[in-house]
């Protein structure tokens, strides 16, 4: 692990012209990220439904900084005109960087990336936000590997500053330089690591997610345990950190954790993230998770 980005701290970013794939949770946040930074982004879904959702999020997102004196109405136009939504690959020929942010199933990843590169230029970078799949595996299939690495950005987008850029074994330098630059230019803090299942973050973050998972099975009331994690100093707790995740990411995320390191991580019975998720108690994102939402 490369804790800093600093060899490519000089460079500007070129991309003048960004497209995200997904509309949900994090490629929503990631569109309204780029363009309210200056960078004109389309975002591509297969469902209208998504798109409208997506542009949603991103104007209460604009409109709350012209609340705080932050924006104006014109300037809020001009950067919410920077998201581009679409159902088609049409324009895809002018841009410079893709970020793959559909959902987490390998399958469905390695479909929209072979597809997304036969519509790109040959120098286009190519990133995933996957949360836990391997960049090397991702890359088996493409024709141009070395322009492929990981852009994992972190939920809420907008205000969790941290991206991992993920270096592919094939992954090229300047693709490297390309996505940490434009991360930088999207006002996070990328850094630049190795390759394998859940990288560094959610390395750390699911097996806390697992043992949050055992103390609930063995009878701990999830708000206490909220509740204490809070009094020891995290911003949130693991049940509140699973509703804005979703649970039906989490347990994706945590099936190629499992693969990944099956000693760790694997279980054999369901575990309680797995039985929320069955029961279509999401999080945030269907208003019902461990908690209640509007
Ligand atoms: P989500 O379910 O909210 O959104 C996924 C979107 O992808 C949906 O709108 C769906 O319609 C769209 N989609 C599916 N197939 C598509 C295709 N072929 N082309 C275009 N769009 C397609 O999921 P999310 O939480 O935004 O997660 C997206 C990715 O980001 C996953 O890889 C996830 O692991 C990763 N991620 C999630 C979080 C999180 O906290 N939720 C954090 C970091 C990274």
């Amino acid at each position: 692990v490369k804790k800093k980005a600093s060899r490519y701290e000089k460079q500007a970013s070129n991309v003048t012209q960004a497209a995200v794939l997904g509309a949900g949770i994090m490629g929503g946040g990631i569109a309204y990220q780029s363009a309210s930074k200056g960078t004109p982004i389309l975002m591509k879904d297969i469902k209208e439904e998504a798109l409208e959702l997506g542009l949603k999020e991103a104007r209460k997102l604009f409109a709350k900084q012209v609340e705080r004196g932050k924006l104006d109405t014109g300037e809020m136009a001009e950067r919410l005109s920077n998201i581009r939504p679409t159902l088609s690959y049409g324009d895809f020929g002018h841009v410079d960087l893709v970020v793959e942010a559909v959902v987490e199933n390998p399958k469905v990843k390695d479909a929209v990336l072979t597809e997304v590169e036969e519509m790109v230029g040959e120098d286009t970078i190519l990133t995933s936000n996957t949360s836990t799949i391997s960049i090397n595996r991702l890359a088996q299939n493409l024709k141009r590997p070395e322009n492929f690495c990981g852009m994992h950005f972190f939920n809420p987008v907008h205000r969790m500053p941290l991206v991992e850029v993920i270096r592919g074994e094939k992954t090229s330098d300047a693709a490297v330089g390309a996505t940490v630059a434009y991360a930088r230019a999207m006002g996070k803090t990328p850094i630049v690591v190795n390759d394998c299942p859940g990288f560094l973050v959610n390395r750390v973050l699911f097996p806390y997610f697992g043992g949050f998972s055992l103390l609930i099975e063995h009878g701990a009331d999830f708000q206490r345990v909220d509740k204490v994690m809070e009094r020891f100093g995290w911003p949130m707790g693991p049940a509140y950190l699973l509703d804005v995740v979703g649970m039906d990411t989490a347990v994706h995320a945590n099936e190629v954790m499992a693969e990944g390191f099956p000693e760790r991580m694997a279980r054999e019975d369901k575990t309680a993230i797995q039985v929320m998720a069955d029961n279509d108690r999401l999080g945030q994102k269907n208003g019902k998770g461990f908690y209640a939402y509007e």
